[in-house]
């Protein structure tokens, strides 16, 4: 599809190539080299929603993950695919419509960019939409949560930007949870994005569409831990708490880290839950398959 849609169905079966596999093949146009994100929540709702803290720690994980590492097999002369940064969050607690149509998004965020709520674009930027529960997006006749969970797009080939309607819609239960099937959404938005800013012009494949497309359906996660046992050492905590009691005020707490001390080196850290995220696979030609 023109418009990279996260299909609320899923399909019943992957439609394969002449060759037995899909085959994602390079269009000649730009890809995005170092993600640059900017998160919008659009809708006063998002100010106690717990996920907006959620998807915005989930997207200074990802951009610097093995999620875009496995994408650098689509490197092209002139734009080689490395980490990037979650630059910006914003809300902006004016509600949208009830029904926002995609050209009132793409206005929205221009009006974000203009007044310098949100960092100006450049080649890397990509605006991320989060719409509140409740609200349907709009885009060329079709509605969220019933023909989509969410797409990526381009305005005038150059602002580069997602929306993922709230994820609490049957249909868009991609995973356990709400902020999972979120996850979901926008693992494929983002991997497509970079592969594919302007849609068709990237990498893309005329039966199957773009890298998400190819493997909707196809979960997996991924961990924080390999990042915090590289980066973690050995302390003796010490904790004193100040209870107040009376419901208003903060508790405080005084946190003293003392390293361990002079003894021999310690043996490797013990395994860390560290912090998991469901994504989608997408589409590997080197290894003809969903990774
Ligand atoms: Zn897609």
């Amino acid at each position: 599809m023109a418009k990279n849609i996260v299909s609320p169905k899923k399909k019943p079966r992957r439609i394969v190539g002449v060759a037995g596999l899909p085959q994602l093949t390079y269009r000649g146009g730009p890809l995005i080299r170092n993600v640059e994100v900017t998160t919008i929540y659009w809708g006063s709702a998002w100010q106690n929603d717990p996920i907006r803290a959620q998807l915005d720690a989930f997207f200074d994980f990802i951009v610097t993950s093995s999620l875009i590492d496995q994408l650098a097999e689509y490197d092209v002369p002139g734009f080689a695919i490395g980490h990037g940064k979650h630059v910006a969050s914003l809300i902006v607690a004016q509600d949208p419509p009830a029904t926002v149509d995609d050209t009132a998004v793409v206005a929205f965020i221009q009006q974000q960019i203009a007044s310098g709520a949100v960092p100006a674009q450049d080649a890397n930027s990509l605006y991320f939409v989060f719409t509140p529960s409740g609200v349907t997006v709009t885009l060329q006749g079709s509605a969220s949560c019933q023909q989509f969970c969410g797409y990526h797009d381009s305005h005038d080939e150059s602002l580069l930007y997602a929306v993922v309607p709230y994820g609490d819609c049957p249909g868009c239960e991609f995973a356990g949870t709400v902020f999972d099937s979120m996850t979901v959404i926008a693992s494929h938005e983002l991997c497509e994005a970079i592969t594919d800013p302007i849609p068709g012009s990237g990498w893309y494949d005329d039966v199957n569409g773009e890298i998400g497309d190819i493997c909707e359906g196809s979960n997996k996660v991924i961990n924080t831990v390999a990042v915090r046992a590289a980066a973690s050492t050995t302390f003796k905590a010490t904790v004193s708490a100040t209870v107040v009691m009376d419901g208003s005020a903060p508790v405080n707490l005084t946190v003293t880290l003392t390293p361990s001390g002079c003894t021999p080196p310690p043996p490797p850290p013990p395994a860390s839950p560290g912090q998991s995220y469901t994504v989608q696979t997408e589409w590997s030609n080197a290894k003809g398959a969903c990774v």
